[in-house]
């Protein structure tokens, strides 16, 4: 059976004491058994301290980012080993804002997600098109490509270690949602791209996530489409009494 994520990513926001201050909210106001895994991705000098600090609670703490290499020449980047040794157990890959300012492609992120899988780091890959894509109808193809071009090399008993989150660029930060149709269309191509290439028994037991512009009083709408089990939050989850209403909105 699938399982409802809701995860929060901070992006490049909350310094040390905005970070405790933020986590002391959440563990304050998370009810005991959430109908959804929560996540919550704090930058990473301040991922250790959230990990200490949400351990005994039901928030998991996860990465935004790392690099494909074991260690190495590689200034100013992370390893998967490295989470792993302060108890990051997920990373979030593929992001937009990385493609876009990164230039991480397709290939470098099937390097990344072979080296966090071998590492037994569980990934949320994120992945979508821009307007241009959707205007010109392209969309389908779009994913697909991204789809095949950095996950569909991994082994079938990976899967467990996968979730998907799709991710229109057009909706990110912008305030502007993808419909629940919208939403529901695309997870369901998803949904049968994944059967086409592996089986449905993968197909059907991914979770795959939506982000966008989810926001308190949409995301009750989006969560109640059939494929849609969750979602990415960005700036909704910067507040606690936001993203725990959101948390809540299965
Ligand atoms: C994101 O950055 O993954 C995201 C979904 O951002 P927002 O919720 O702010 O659109």
């Amino acid at each position: 059976m699938r399982k409802n994520i809701v995860a929060g990513n901070w992006k490049m926001n909350n310094d040390l004491a905005e970070t405790k201050e933020l986590l002391g909210h959440l563990k304050m106001q998370l009810v005991k058994e959430p109908e959804a895994e929560v996540m919550v991705a704090p930058a990473f000098t301040n991922l250790y301290e959230a990990f200490q600090t949400l351990k005994s609670t039901p928030i998991q703490v996860i990465a935004q980012n790392m690099h494909q290499a074991k260690s190495g020449a590689f200034t100013g980047e992370v390893s998967a080993k490295m989470l792993k040794s302060i108890g990051i157990n997920t990373v979030i890959l593929g992001h937009s804002e990385r493609r876009a300012h990164f230039h991480e492609t397709n290939e470098i992120l099937a390097e990344k997600v072979n080296a966090a899988l071998e590492n037994e780091l569980r990934v949320i890959f994120c992945f979508g098109e821009e307007l241009e894509d959707r205007k010109s109808e392209n969309h389908f193809n779009l994913v697909e490509k991204q789809l095949k071009e950095s996950l569909y090399q991994i082994s079938e008993d990976n899967w467990k270690n996968i979730v998907l989150a799709y991710e229109p660029v057009w909706a990110i930060g912008t305030g502007e949602t993808a419909s629940p149709e919208q939403a529901q269309e695309m997870h369901a191509f998803i949904r049968n791209n994944i059967a086409d290439a592996f089986n449905d028994d993968i197909a059907q037991n991914v979770s795959i996530l939506y982000g966008g512009s989810v926001k308190p009083d949409n995301a009750a709408e989006i969560f109640a489409k059939e494929d849609v089990d969750g979602g990415l939050i960005g700036g909704a989850s910067l507040k606690a009494v936001d993203f725990l209403e959101i948390v809540n909105s299965f």
